[in-house]
């Protein structure tokens, strides 16, 4: 398992200097392996990744200033191209329009990626030496833990970070104990089968004001103008928060299952292709969509090292079946309460669902349900819980 440990990093001015133009280089190498790719395809000529790779070489010839940035983070520039085209045609074939691959504009091509190579980590002193670059001091808020394959260093706005990619070997026993339902909610992020419902997060609602604001003064200030560059960077950094407070959210709630449950069950979203969930009108689906992946992919990593079963249900009928007795009670996405006409159950329409996952989850019949009081959870009180930040899962 590939983990990924961020971390902020203060270069020097000089470093910073050398970083910016190790960066430019790069996105001219992209732009440039991309260029001519594309002049390739027009002679007939399908490009390959091995021939971009050796056009470097001779690039490198041609262009000696490419020789100021070390060889390996050029080799993964290529690999990022590639990378990219192969993402474009999977896109592509899922038959959504797009358009061809984008020149990286200098706002775009931020990350340097010093991969197996060209990397020094001191631990001891809290620095990493990055070959052309120089030794740059980081924060170290929390120690990795494996075999680093890889060290990134990326720029977000005026901050630097780098991104320390260690392997880890993962062989926990499977524990046992406490089992739960979740189910995902459009109204509340989440309900479990044990009565919490979790609210919906809204960072981004709360920054809207913030953002509008800002987009309205680069819409004032003359494109690439000192000011115009300012205040885009004062608008990564808003993003950048709010990606922030949703990541830390999203680990603070994984991390909160995971350490109370050694079995947990969650629906399927790859079977449900999220379509009853996402049918809903006026709710922004692709946010929602994008939270409970990661959400997913934080459980899922979590626990894996923690040894708890993750168990994926079918989540046909979740919703509709009465966790009470097992009739279809059909009900719209807007009707809020399960109302059984046939045993008289009364739930919390996602409450409801969650029991059903847990116990479809457990490969358990249908028993009386226990009428138990919700409990709900806001945002704060999931982000004030005390725990060390974990690694997030790299890709
Ligand atoms: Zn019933």
């Amino acid at each position: 398992m590939l983990l990924s440990y961020k971390y902020r990093a203060y270069p020097g001015a000089t470093t910073e200097t050398r970083l910016n133009s190790a960066l430019d280089t790069c996105r001219w190498l992209y732009n440039t392996l991309l260029e001519e790719c594309t002049t390739t395809r027009e002679h007939g000529i399908t490009p390959t990744m091995r021939g971009t790779q050796a056009r470097i070489v001779t690039l490198k010839d041609e262009n000696p200033f490419l020789k100021g940035v070390y060889s390996k983070v050029l080799q993964m520039v290529n690999y990022t191209l590639w990378s990219n085209i192969a993402a474009l045609s999977q896109t592509k074939k899922r038959g959504w329009k797009i358009g061809k691959l984008r020149f990286k504009s200098a706002f775009r091509y931020r990350t340097l990626n010093y991969n197996q190579s060209g990397f020094k980590i001191d631990r001891e002193h809290g620095t990493i030496t990055f070959s052309k670059i120089g030794a740059i001091p980081f924060t170290m808020h929390r120690p990795y833990a494996g075999t680093v394959k890889g060290v990134l260093i990326t720029r977000r706005g005026d901050r630097w970070y780098v991104i320390v990619q260690a392997e880890q070997e993962v062989s926990e026993p499977k524990r046992e104990g406490r089992s739960v339902g979740i189910d995902l909610g459009l109204t509340s992020f989440a309900a479990d089968s044990d009565g919490a419902m979790i609210e919906n997060p809204r960072f981004y609602e709360y920054s809207l004001k913030k953002i509008k604001k800002i987009q309205q003064s680069i819409a004032r200030k003359k494109r690439f103008s000192k000011n115009w560059t300012k205040a885009k960077s004062k608008l990564e950094k808003v993003y950048d928060r709010i990606t922030n407070q949703k990541g830390d959210f999203l680990h603070k709630l994984s991390r909160r299952y995971v350490d109370t449950y050694a079995t947990i069950c969650v629906e399927d979203l790859d079977i449900k292709g999220l379509k009853e969930k996402g049918n809903s009108p006026g709710l922004h689906r692709s946010i929602h969509d994008a939270s409970w992946g990661r959400f997913y992919s934080y459980l899922a990593c979590k626990a894996e090292s923690a040894g708890t079963n993750l168990v994926k249900v079918d989540p046909r009928n979740t919703s509709q079946i009465c966790s009470n007795c097992g009739s279809i009670v059909k009900k719209t996405l807007s009707e809020r309460v399960h109302e059984c006409p046939y045993c008289g159950f009364v739930a919390d329409r996602d409450h409801n669902a969650a029991v059903n996952i847990h116990r479809v989850g457990m490969e358990q019949p249908f028993e009386p349900v226990e009428t138990i009081p919700l409990h709900h959870i806001s945002v704060m009180q999931v982000l004030s819980m005390k725990q060390e930040a974990p690694p997030f899962r790299a890709g």
